[in-house]
């Protein structure tokens, strides 16, 4: 008993002395005068930086809207739903987060209020505010503080980076912004940073950037008890001296801690911009940390090089039908800039509505493409344009990518025109269909919440090895995003097979289809995942690399 203390204590003490636990440094980054300057990308910037310098990042954001997640909003109102590892449906943000630092982020990394007071009012149900009046201050604020620091508290990390969404002074952001003051408060001088993205904008009629704006917003903040540390300021012309000198004077901050960023042609040379400006530099300064180790962004630089120096173009069709408005398809427009870049390819996207493709147009308008993808989508507008795209795919032998939606397209495709079985569709359109190739797997069918249908998050994948896929993968078992409720039909695997279309994936557990691919076609793969969330900066995704360049051969 004695030496079993003993060892134990003996233990305890080389884990403290020995365990780098990480003093965890906080940077909060607020936005103001309007929305949309592009915070993400500025907290991914300054998340590169510090992380090429060595040091342990991630980011989280913050999202002031009362939806528990992104998951139920409309694609045209907030863009892709974007899934990580543990399923988590977040905002689109992280996706940025994930394509810059390369490394996966978790529920953990997104919260929204409604998720904030979720919590509180469950708790408050269990009764654990004895007998307490529950309010804002300081239920709800604890609450954030909580959640912030969730990441800090695993030890793993010296620096998290949390984005504030919205706009400062907004209802919304209010709380959020109250939890930065008393958390700077409480963490001290040197541990928690506030930066505040403005806008300067240029009035072309006076030919001069206009100031007031951001001093109205740093006022605003200040209104607030926060005093922000860092000015980034979004602009289309550089700021001078002078502009600099002003903005500091008026905002409370010296003039090195304004910091310029100038419209960019590409969201990546912003790591760039930021380390030129000196952001990493100013900030470390403040937290006092060490800035000795440079930033090397050797092969970041290399890949923007290739982006921006093509050899080739190839022309790519994404048919969808949420092509008004880019952002949501994010991460498959990313994930084609990340594999471009890889072949030194031009990806050239044309966005075409599904509901405007039709028996009678659809060769005129695909004709000169050298690649089709079908894009993920749910329920059933746009559905029979998205069969004739994978018609004219198969039979003129077009590079095919078929995502989530896409490959179930492609298998009610096949299955009418090659099989013959008229009217073949996925329950979700038809629930009565005489042939429901894709349908709900038995055990799902008497859940009736819709969420609780979805498959979510990571699954693994084993590979056939006769497969374009295995040719892009080069490796048997994977692990890829799903976010989906309806799964390929097993029982037309073997019909399908006879006539040509083949599994080349199934997850080993359950035996639910992941790809399908027509071995006959130079390159036809449709996956029931979605690869776009995995591509990154440095790991594009070897599907979208395999099919650009499937392209590339079909042009030649
Ligand atoms: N609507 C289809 C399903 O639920 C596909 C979803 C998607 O493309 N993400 O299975």
């Amino acid at each position: 008993m004695h030496a079993f203390l003993i060892l134990k204590l003996v233990s305890q003490y080389y884990l403290i002395k020995f365990k780098r636990v990480k003093n965890t440094k906080y940077v909060f980054v607020t936005g103001g005068v309007t929305s949309s300057l592009g915070k993400g990308i500025i907290a991914a910037s300054l998340a590169k930086l510090l992380q090429e310098r060595g040091y342990s990042v991630t980011i989280q954001k913050l999202d002031p809207y009362i939806n528990i997640d992104p998951g139920t909003l409309n694609p045209y109102e907030h863009g892709e739903c974007y899934v990580t590892n543990d399923g988590a449906e977040t905002d689109l943000d992280l996706g940025h987060y994930e394509r810059f630092l390369n490394i996966p982020t978790s529920q953990a990394n997104n919260v929204t209020t409604g998720r904030i007071y979720q919590s509180v009012i469950d708790r408050e149900r269990r009764g654990d505010f004895l007998g307490k009046t529950v309010q804002v201050i300081p239920h709800i604020t604890d609450e954030i503080k909580h959640r912030i620091q969730i990441l800090g508290n695993t030890g793993d990390f010296d620096i998290v980076i949390t984005e504030i969404g919205g706009t400062v002074g907004d209802i919304e952001s209010l709380p959020y912004v109250e939890t930065v003051r008393q958390l700077k408060w409480e963490l001290g001088e040197h541990n928690a940073i506030v930066i505040h993205l403005t806008l300067v904008p240029y009035l072309a009629a006076a030919g001069e950037l206009k100031t007031k704006p951001t001093q109205h917003s740093v006022k605003m903040l200040m209104q607030s008890g926060v005093n922000p540390d860092i000015l980034v300021c979004r602009t289309e012309r550089h700021l001078t001296d002078g502009i600099k000198r002003k903005l500091a004077l008026f905002c409370n901050v010296q003039k090195e801690d304004v910091i310029e960023s100038i419209d960019a042609e590409t969201i990546y040379d912003v790591p760039n911009f930021m380390f030129e400006e000196g952001l990493d530099e100013v900030v470390l300064k403040k937290l006092r940390l060490s800035d000795d180790r440079k930033p090397n962004l050797n092969a970041w630089n290399n890949f923007l090089r290739k982006h921006k120096n093509p050899k080739h173009t190839v022309k790519i069709g994404l048919i969808g039908k949420y092509v008004e408005l880019q952002d949501a398809y994010k991460s498959i427009n990313e994930a084609f800039i990340h594999a471009g870049s890889t072949n030194e390819i031009n990806v050239d996207l044309h966005w075409i509505h599904s509901e405007n493709i039709n028996k009678s147009n659809v060769k005129n308008k695909l004709k000169n493409l050298h690649g089709i993808l079908v894009a993920p989508g749910f329920g059933e507008r746009g559905i029979e344009g998205k069969i004739q795209a994978v018609k004219f795919a198969r039979e003129n032998k077009v590079p095919f990518f078929g995502i989530c939606l896409g490959m179930q397209i492609a298998v009610i495709e096949f299955a009418r025109n090659v099989l013959d079985l008229q009217n073949a569709n996925s329950t979700e359109m038809d629930e009565h269909t005489e042939f429901p190739v894709i349908s709900l797997m038995e055990e799902q069918k008497n859940i009736s919440n819709k969420g609780g249908t979805m498959r979510l998050g990571a699954w693994d994948c084993k590979i056939e090895k006769k497969s374009n896929v295995f040719k892009a993968y080069k490796t048997q078992l994977i692990s890829e995003r799903h976010r989906h409720r309806y799964e390929f039909n097993n029982e037309y695997l073997k019909q399908m097979a006879d006539a040509g279309l083949v599994a080349t994936g199934i997850n080993p557990e359950t035996n639910l289809v992941e790809i399908i691919e027509i071995p006959d076609q130079p390159w036809f793969v449709g996956v029931q995942y979605h690869p776009e969330y995995k591509s990154t900066v440095l790991n594009p995704h070897p599907l979208f690399v395999a099919f650009v360049r499937a392209c590339l051969d079909a042009k030649k």
